[in-house]
């Protein structure tokens, strides 16, 4: 008799977009002229930039020739790419990294959700509420924690609420936690941690022997130059910090898949009896086994993200989004709105006016303008009360959007 993994029964059923899409065809079937723009999806919409494609193609052919087809390529990835990332997005902010630290995959969502294989299960874990899901969900499934309330909570996991209040920016637990999951710039508040802030949290992380999963999907869009695009930019954070990196929201690879992930020699975890090891040996031997290499053509296409011709396009995309944003901050301040993010982050967090909940403020938005966002309490019991628009859609949708929402 086959047992199942009995924690896969906590798990609360996959809720938000599936009830946004219900709400939408619900409208759209009374309404079937109405022109629905969503500001609700978390994908880019901009094409790949054109250096890209090139280093693709030629990529292509390559696997097309005898001479230089690439057959299963190194599990963490091939050194053309390892060695642009050093070079320019840690070498050039003081960061120093061996090659033996990073590891190429095909996707931060597939690494966040992994990396808990090599941890414990009777390890504390903390995370922010609200927050990505695959957070919480990864450690259902592994059984590290209990069941869930009414508010979708579960057991055992520490919940660090943001709000207005904390700037969005989570508060040191007063229980002792093992791991700690952070996402600077945040999804889905746009909030984005200074380097005191970051600072308080490795301080932490060294005394409490805890570690720090670092989720920086959206460093490319800060624009303050004074915010932090690694957690290893503080001192310290080598010793206590995995950070995460995608060119999913970067260069717009959602659907050609690359990303990366750092794990420094210097972190160390613990056994049982409290004998200190090094975790980059760990993850390597987890990747190299049940992960056989990202391929050949989309490691050359983010390689290009790196040469000069591909740098600049991409950053023109990244302002196409970041215009977006502005707009929709200085569209919803001008009405009367609470807005937050949307300045070193692709998402706007809106306050819902008068009180109504996220879902209420949903079902007004669709009916009176036809604008789809993400509700906040989607995302967590402190997103209750919130609204995400996310700067992602076209240029002009945003702009068509702003002007329906005069006057709701
Ligand atoms: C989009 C996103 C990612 C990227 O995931 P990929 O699997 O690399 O596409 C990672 N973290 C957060 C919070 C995201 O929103």
């Amino acid at each position: 008799m086959t047992k199942i993994n009995e924690n896969f029964l906590k798990l609360q059923a996959g809720y938000l977009f599936p009830e946004i899409s219900r709400r939408i065809r619900t409208f759209q079937a009374k309404n079937p002229d109405a022109n629905i723009i969503s500001l609700g999806i978390g994908d880019v919409t901009q094409p790949l930039a054109p250096a890209i494609i090139e280093a693709m193609k030629k990529a292509v052919i390559d696997m097309g020739s005898v001479a230089n087809f690439h057959g299963y390529g190194p599990e963490h990835g091939y050194d053309f790419l390892i060695n642009a990332i050093i070079e320019n997005d840690f070498k050039n902010r003081g960061i120093e990294l061996d090659k033996s630290e990073i590891f190429i995959s095909d996707g931060t969502k597939c690494d966040i959700g992994n990396i808990q294989e090599i941890f414990g299960i009777d390890n504390t874990v903390a995370i922010s509420d609200p927050v990505y899901p695959v957070y919480v969900d990864s450690n259902v499934m592994a059984g590290r924690t209990g069941q869930a309330n009414q508010n979708g909570q579960y057991d055992k996991l520490i919940y660090m609420p943001c709000t207005a209040e904390n700037n969005f920016l989570p508060d040191l637990p007063d229980t002792e936690v093992d791991i700690i999951y952070l996402c600077f710039p945040n999804n889905p508040t746009g909030a984005v941690a200074p380097k005191e802030v970051l600072s308080k949290w490795v301080d932490f992380a060294h005394k409490n022997k805890a570690i720090i999963l670092f989720d920086a999907a959206y460093e490319a869009f800060i624009t303050d130059p004074d915010i932090p695009h690694s957690i290893y930019e503080i001192d310290g954070a080598k010793e206590v910090a995995i950070e995460f990196r995608s060119f999913s929201k970067t260069a717009g690879f959602t659907g050609v898949r690359c990303a990366f992930t750092v794990v420094p020699k210097q972190l160390k975890a613990y056994t049982k009896d409290g004998r200190a090891l090094e975790v980059n040996p760990l993850w390597n031997r987890r990747h190299c086994t049940k992960f056989n290499g990202t391929s050949y053509i989309s490691q050359a296409g983010a390689a290009a993200t790196y040469a000069p011709e591909g740098k600049k396009q991409t950053r023109q995309i990244i302002n196409i989004y970041m215009s977006n944003a502005a707009l929709i901050r200085t569209s919803l301040t001008k009405l009367g709105y609470e807005v937050y993010g949307g300045v070193n982050a692709p998402y706007i967090w809106v306050k819902t006016p008068n009180g109504l909940s996220s879902w209420d403020f949903f079902d007004r938005l669709l009916t009176k303008t036809r604008v789809v966002g993400t509700p906040g309490a989607g995302f967590g019991p402190a997103g209750e009360g919130y609204l995400r628009l996310s700067a992602f859609a076209k240029p002009e949708s945003v702009k068509e959007a702003m002007e329906r929402f005069t006057g709701v």
